[in-house]
């Protein structure tokens, strides 16, 4: 028989998205005249802006000319891409990144999922409860976590980071042993975003430990409080201690052409070896880059016609996570997040669990969501709705939340 990694076994089936649609076709089944809004999804709606556009028809019609046919792409990624990236993502913010320190990629779902390659199979993850959910899931495949309670809902060699109304959300420093810590900010799920200060304190810690830190920035460009870093970088000392991840997802519209990269730092070395080095390595063993023409729709975004388009897109989610925000708050419900983040972690009324608030939000106000369980432990009680839906059907989801009130979602 062929040994094959038994650790996939462990891991519990992925039920969250499945079960929400299960639920909504079950009750669309029964009321088929319901007109259910969606304001559970991760996706964007808007589609891509104009200067993206012109930049993939300009790239397609130069793969069809001999002269400027273009094959295989750099597996670190073209220096045009790289070099846009090192002067808008960090020299402007005063961040000291060369571009042969950003590796390109496909998303930084791969990216958050393939990083953790770099470390030993007995390294100790740290990750956020709530937490997104392939941080976790990708050290199971490789090993590094140990059992599963089910009644917990912990892996045995995983130390948790709970992040709750008691800390605004804001992850502690474990005192466990641990040696890779990821964080996201602005926060996925709770939309909640780390201050400078709270992520210099992890940054001072990495470099006094040993510690390396995975810093998801995926949600960046939501960002609108003065005192939230856009980088990692702005902390000082993150050089010796901290990767990056970026995405074109969520700030661009990326989410159906693949686009994001990941920096790792020249300074960061453990137990004599060069991340960045190690990291090169293994994009150039593994992956074959991201298409020419996406990588010139991704220069696009840093132009000053894409910058102005972007801008006007992300001011549309950013005003349906203030409308879910406002309508929520005069409804009389407690919400955080929203504010640098494009999703909004509302806490369930008279203490019903995520579930049972799904199915009451489902039932009265014919609103789906997603239940802040499925992020983990610390979600329950908790509930995540996005900006990413369509002004419109935002603006009637808390017309309607707000005409039933607040007692309507009780029990
Ligand atoms: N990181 C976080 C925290 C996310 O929420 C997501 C997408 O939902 C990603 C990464 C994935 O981004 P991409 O579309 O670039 O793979």
């Amino acid at each position: 028989m062929t040994p094959v990694n038994t650790e996939f076994a462990k891991l519990p089936g992925s039920y969250l998205f499945s079960t929400v649609a299960k639920k909504v076709a079950a009750y669309t089944a029964e009321h088929p005249d319901a007109e259910i809004i969606r304001l559970g999804i991760g996706d964007v709606t808007q589609p891509l802006v104009p200067a993206v556009i012109k930049a993939l028809h300009s790239a397609v019609d130069e793969m069809g000319a001999a002269e400027t046919f273009r094959g295989y792409a750099p597996d670190l990624g073209y220096p045009f891409l790289r070099e846009a990236i090192a002067k808008n993502d960090f020299k402007q913010r005063g961040c000291d990144i060369s571009p042969d320190e950003i590796f390109v990629s496909d998303g930084a779902k791969s990216d958050s999922a393939d990083i953790q390659e770099l470390f030993g199979r007995y390294a100790v993850i740290a990750v956020c409860d709530p937490v997104y959910p392939v941080y976790v899931d990708s050290n199971v495949m490789a090993g590094r976590c140990g059992e599963y309670d089910k009644e917990t809902q912990k892996w045995s060699r995983v130390v948790y980071m709970p992040c709750t109304e008691e800390n605004n959300f804001v992850p502690m420093i474990p005192a466990e042993r641990h040696d890779v810590i990821y964080l996201c900010s602005p926060n996925n799920p709770t939309g909640t975003a780390m201050k400078k200060a709270d992520l210099q304190r992890f940054v001072d810690h990495a470099n006094e430990t040993g510690a390396v830190i995975l810093f998801d920035a995926a949600y960046e460009a939501y960002i609108t409080e003065p005192d939230v870093p856009h980088s990692i970088y702005e902390c000082e000392g993150a050089k010796t201690c901290a990767i990056e991840l970026r995405s074109f997802s969520k700030n661009a519209g990326f989410t159906g052409l693949r686009l994001g990269y990941t920096v790792v730092p020249k300074e960061l070395e453990r137990g004599g070896l060069s991340l960045h080095d190690m990291w090169a390595r293994r994009h150039g063993t593994k992956f074959n880059g991201a298409p020419y023409i996406v990588q010139r729709a991704g220069e696009a975004v840093y132009s000053a016609e894409g910058k102005a388009e972007l801008k006007e897109q992300l001011s549309y989610y950013q005003n349906n996570a203030k409308t879910i925000r406002d309508g929520l708050v005069s409804a009389g419900f407690t919400v955080y997040g929203g504010v640098s983040s494009p999703y909004l972690w509302l806490k369930t009324p008279n203490n019903l669990n995520s579930w049972e608030f799904f199915d009451l939000l489902l039932d009265k106000a014919r609103i789906v969501g997603t239940p802040g369980s499925g992020f983990g432990p610390h979600g329950e009680g908790y509930f995540r709705l996005t900006a990413f839906g369509t002004h419109e059907n935002t603006v009637k989801a808390m017309e309607r939340v707000n005409s039933l009130g607040l007692s309507h979602f009780m029990a």
